[in-house]
């Protein structure tokens, strides 16, 4: 039992617990990367999708914006025309209530009634109607043309309603050019005594409005439409046969009627095509201008765009979840290899306690905080009687067992957090108490010895009949103790008078 080999006591003592620190490390990285990865992932795809909607509403602005412009286009060229036409019919309302420019010859009076402006290339006939709705004046023709309009709603309008003023008619096919469509604008021809005398017309052809809508680039599903407030539709781009059909009773049409001016998405009754239609007045006459581009026309290269870069990103996205997920995976598997390392280099594989290098370290560390904190720290040396016999008479495998179920029992007489054990070499343990006195490390020892003795685990080649251990205590704060290989040097020598006192006994230095 004596001239034991010193401790190697420090040497390689840090080394389990700096992989212990690092096995927490990857531990915790290991999560840290999948769950991070998965979290970046995610915040790049929403990323992306917000700045992809972002693209669609700026989209969506743009057209909007281009639509204003054209309604404006829209409306400044009607209403200008239509200006310019109502000051030719004032002139020629204003001179057939005229006496004296009625009573000139049939050629003067024309060069007096018709300015140059009623030959603008869109404009028919300008024609004066009696208070029968028989043309009486023709700017076309010398002899008015015979003709009655008293069955016109405009004629009949002018008649029942004196204050009409410029009166703008549905469009309809007209009789004096071949049936073609036409809108009339109209006033009244009050008579000196206030009476209906007549109305005076301009016809304005279909193809002015048509021409204009057919000016203007809605794309490639867009639609641009004039409509009259009572829901005839004027003109539309494309499909010009459209004119005179009634749009009463849709629900856009409801809409348009409802505001002076918006913008709306809606599904067209005609084509059945999502639009985003912005619609305003045209001022000076009851037409409502519509500029309807399509929503796919609108949105088409910002598709594309979102499809390239939308599949781009997830395609990423899933690249770098794949790679992070591997990332963790190789991890985890460090981990536990590491985990597994730590647990072969720190504790013996027969007992399952700490083995050799596990205990220098305890040893090591609870000797110096001892003397740093001036508290006693008491070690046991245990070791098995007649052991040596116990393999040759029960064979190697038996002895293996019964070491085992040794060192469970001291393991189990410790109670403190702090109090540890660990396998010092064949069949020795040593026990580390940490600021333990004298008076409790013998009591340990002996409930130590107590309990072995009590496993009863049979041995006929030894004095006693069963399993004992012999105890050597030794504490830090006995005056001949300078070092830990002194202290356990000091528990080494009582555990031999344990034994040379008869074994199954406890001694302190
Ligand atoms: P003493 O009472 O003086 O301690 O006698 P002893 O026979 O126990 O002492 P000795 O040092 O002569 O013998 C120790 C024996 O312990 C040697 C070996 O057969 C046995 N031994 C050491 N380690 C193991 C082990 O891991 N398994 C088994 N089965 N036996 C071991
Ligand atoms: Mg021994
Ligand atoms: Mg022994």
């Amino acid at each position: 039992m004596s001239g034991r080999v010193p401790l190697p006591m420090g040497v390689e003592s840090s080394k389990p617990r700096r992989t212990a620190w690092r096995l927490l490390r990857l531990a915790r990285f290991h999560r840290f990367v999948a769950h991070g990865g998965a979290a970046v992932a995610l915040v790049m795809v929403s990323l992306c999708m917000m700045a992809l909607y972002e693209g669609r509403q700026e989209a969506l602005q743009r057209a909007r914006e281009t639509s204003q412009n054209l309604l404006l286009i829209l409306q400044k060229d009607i209403s200008r025309n239509v200006e310019l036409y109502d000051l030719s019919l004032q002139s020629v309302v204003e001179g057939s209530q005229r006496a004296d420019v009625m009573a000139l010859p049939s050629a003067m009076r024309r060069e007096v009634l018709f300015d140059r402006s009623t030959r603008a290339s869109y404009l028919g006939a300008l024609l004066v109607l009696d208070a029968k709705g028989n043309v009486t004046i023709d700017s076309e023709n010398l002899t008015p043309r015979q003709a009655n309009f008293s069955d016109r709603e405009y004629f009949t309008i002018h008649r029942d309603h004196p204050n009409v003023g410029l009166y703008l008619s549905e469009p309809f096919r007209s009789r004096l050019r071949n049936g073609k469509w036409t809108v009339v604008l109209s006033r009244r021809v009050t008579l000196p005594d206030g009476s209906f005398g007549g109305v005076a017309l301009v016809a304005i052809s279909i193809e002015y409005f048509q021409n204009l809508l057919g000016g203007l680039d809605i794309g490639n599903h867009g639609v641009l439409m004039l409509i009259g407030e009572n829901g005839a539709l004027i003109s539309r781009q494309p499909d010009r046969s459209a004119t005179g059909h009634s749009l009463v009773g849709s629900d856009n049409f409801n809409r348009f009627q409802r505001a002076a001016s918006g913008t709306f998405a809606g599904t067209g009754t005609m084509d059945g095509v999502r639009h985003l239609y912005s619609f305003a007045r045209i001022p000076g006459v009851p037409v409502i201008a519509v500029v309807g581009p399509a929503e796919d026309d609108i949105l088409e290269n910002w598709w594309r765009r979102s499809v390239i870069i939308g599949g781009l990103m997830l395609a990423f996205s899933a690249v770098f979840l794949f790679v992070s997920w591997l990332l963790a995976e190789e991890l985890r598997e460090r981990a536990l290899a590491q985990h597994a390392l730590l647990e072969q280099a720190t504790h013996d594989k027969l007992t399952g306690i700490a083995n050799r290098h596990a205990l220098d370290e305890t040893l090591s560390s609870e000797w110096r905080r001892a003397r740093r904190e001036s508290v006693p720290l008491a070690v046991l040396f245990i070791d098995v009687d007649a052991f040596k016999a116990y393999n040759d008479r029960y064979g190697h495998s038996a002895g293996d067992v019964a070491l085992t179920a040794v060192a469970r029992a001291i393991s189990e007489c410790l109670h403190r957090p702090a109090d540890s054990v660990g396998r010092y070499g064949g069949e020795e343990f040593v026990v580390v108490l940490p600021e333990t006195p004298l008076d409790g490390a013998l009591r340990v020892a002996e409930s130590i010895r107590e309990r072995v003795a009590r496993l009863a685990i049979g041995h006929d080649r030894h004095s006693f009949g069963v399993v004992t251990v012999s105890v050597g205590v030794a504490l830090s704060d006995s005056p001949e103790v300078e070092s830990l290989v002194e202290l356990i040097t000091q528990a080494d020598k009582a555990l031999y008078r344990a034994k040379e006192e008869g074994r199954n006994a406890v001694r302190a230095a």
